[in-house]
């Protein structure tokens, strides 16, 4: 273990020491031919991450929350219906930001835990002439993952375009934007991308700025807006480059890297990497008697898991204690068992070894608050895992 504790919270997560080195660089005009490459680079990578080879991506300064914004800014226009798809706390914050922006929002709230039925979502689509369908790909307050490509068939069948929050999946979970028909997904470089926290990321399909260059309504944002923008990326990727508002030039050089970083590991390496570490943190966690939020083990992330706190031990001695073993993990988020669970991320760069470390910590901050352990169960139960699959 180094003298740093491991920072296994669901987002912002250790940085690979080249992505480190990038974000670190000294400063260079926007315009400088080595921005621009970089520029260039991270827009063309993030079409590929996306799985969106006809995607127009967007790359801004602003966390997951901007990107979510700036999706529904502008896809949505005042007294249009939304459909929001709710697996914890993001997908309530959809519905506001759809809310906030005049939209009439019909929410398929989800138990802790639980997904919504595809059935649910049907009857809501038969009952609701809605222009936008959004779903979130992983809960970071539930841990729960949907699958997102039946519900965009389903939105396309009734006209809708569907919009994903990727922020704590993409680069960790499978994405197939472009052959699942989503319309828009997002993302935030602080997590499965294990860049620096700061940028938010957008890919639109054709039908998504089709349905923005039809609008009867000015964007709402000025910030936000995709007539600002759409010049500036084209102009990036095509070594042209221009200026709207000054873009967040260490970020885009460390993002870029990061997204290298992906693609030189393979995606599907990357998935199967992150599948595995969702596997292991859960067998863990079950081998040391406590229990998963998800209620499935094929709804559960593979990028963070939450877990209920064992009987009588509380968030306030267990973080410190796991802190002190090795791992810096986080508390609950969602409102019914915000103290009642705790999360730990492990995506981005997060390999055997560190996940071995962490869910070794977790045994040691639950021993130290009283909860029967015996010592080494959970390394073990994770080596299992990793050696069958091996
Ligand atoms: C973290 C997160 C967000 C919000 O991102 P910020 O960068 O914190 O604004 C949105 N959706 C999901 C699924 C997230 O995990």
């Amino acid at each position: 273990m180094s003298d740093r504790p491991h920072l296994m919270i669901p987002g912002p997560v250790d940085l690979p020491d080249s992505v480190r080195a990038a974000s670190g660089a000294p400063a260079r005009s926007h315009l400088s031919p080595t921005f621009v490459d970089s520029f260039g680079d991270a827009l063309r990578r993030t079409r590929v991450l996306f799985g969106a080879p006809s995607g127009q991506p967007f790359i801004l300064a602003g966390s997951g929350t901007l990107a979510m914004e700036a999706a529904a800014a502008n896809l949505i226009e005042t007294g249009d219906a939304v459909l929001v798809i709710s697996t914890g706390v993001f997908g309530d914050r959809f519905a506001a930001i759809a809310e906030r922006l005049g939209a009439e929002a019909h929410v398929l709230r989800a138990e802790a835990g639980e997904t919504v039925s595809f059935d649910a979502v049907a009857a809501a689509l038969e009952r609701h002439a809605v222009k936008v369908v959004t779903v979130t790909h992983v809960d970071t307050s539930t841990g729960v993952r949907c699958d997102p490509a039946p519900i965009a068939a389903l939105a396309r069948d009734h006209g809708a375009l569907t919009i994903l929050d990727g922020v704590c999946s993409v680069g960790g979970e499978p994405l197939a934007q472009e052959s699942w028909g989503i319309d828009l997904a997002l993302t935030a470089s602080q997590k499965a991308l294990a860049a620096p926290a700061g940028l938010a990321l957008l890919v639109a399909s054709p039908e998504a700025l089709d349905a923005w260059s039809r609008r009867r309504t000015p964007v709402r944002s000025y910030y936000v807006d995709w007539g600002n923008w759409l010049p500036i990326m084209e102009g990036y990727e095509a070594g042209t480059p221009g200026y709207f508002g000054t873009p967040a030039v260490g970020l885009v050089a460390a993002l870029a890297e990061s997204l290298s970083l992906a693609v030189e590991e393979g995606l599907d390496r990357r998935m199967e990497r992150h599948r595995l570490l969702g596997a292991a943190c859960r067998a863990a966690l079950h081998a040391l008697d406590v229990s998963i939020v998800p209620v499935r083990e094929e709804i559960a992330a593979s990028t963070l898991t939450c877990a209920f706190l064992p009987e009588g031990i509380e968030l306030g001695a267990l973080l410190p204690a796991v802190r002190a073993a090795g791992a810096v993990i986080a508390g609950g988020l969602h409102p019914k068992i915000r103290t009642r669970s705790f999360r730990i991320g492990h995506m981005g760069a997060v390999d055997r070894g560190i996940l071995a470390d962490t869910v070794a910590a977790v045994e040691e901050g639950l021993a130290a608050c009283g909860h029967p352990v015996r010592r080494g169960t959970a390394r073990r139960a994770l080596a299992e895992v990793f050696d069958e699959a091996a």
